[in-house]
């Protein structure tokens, strides 16, 4: 997830967040534009309540599990073993102060149905 704001705001404001960056996973995933089975992978995906997601040219799926090392006062238990993804993670990418807003979100097999129905029928029209 990526929303733009002041990274050293972000510092002074993790007393304040329930760790929101250590709630959930995003991974990226083929991009469906022109592909039926990465379509298919979609609705899969949604089908078992993992959302997917469209940002910065990137599709993603979202699952909203809290890590299993956060601990009751919302900080890490393992820190200084924890995943190189952990370390790695910018601030620049926090969700606390900007709300987040991905370009696409899908939740439902039904909804990412009717987006790619509408995809389909805009590729016939133009005659791809
Ligand atoms: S989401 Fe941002 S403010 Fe919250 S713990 Fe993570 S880095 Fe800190
Ligand atoms: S290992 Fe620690 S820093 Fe990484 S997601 Fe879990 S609680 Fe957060």
């Amino acid at each position: 997830m990526s929303k733009d704001h002041n990274a050293q705001a972000c510092v002074n404001n993790c007393d304040q967040c329930p760790a929101l960056c250590c709630r959930y996973i995003s991974v990226e995933i083929d991009t469906p534009v022109g592909d039926d089975d990465a379509a298919d992978h979609i609705r899969w995906f949604l089908a078992h309540s993992v959302n997917v997601f469209f940002e910065d040219n990137g599709w993603y799926i979202l699952v909203s599990n809290p890590c299993q090392y956060l601990n009751v006062n919302n900080r890490c238990s393992i820190y200084e073993t924890r995943m190189n993804i952990c370390r790695n993670f910018s601030n620049d990418n926090c969700e606390f102060l900007s709300k987040w807003e991905p370009d696409l979100l899908f939740k439902t097999v039904e909804e990412w149905d009717r987006y790619w129905a509408e995809q389909r029928n805009a590729t016939e029209r133009r005659g791809a």
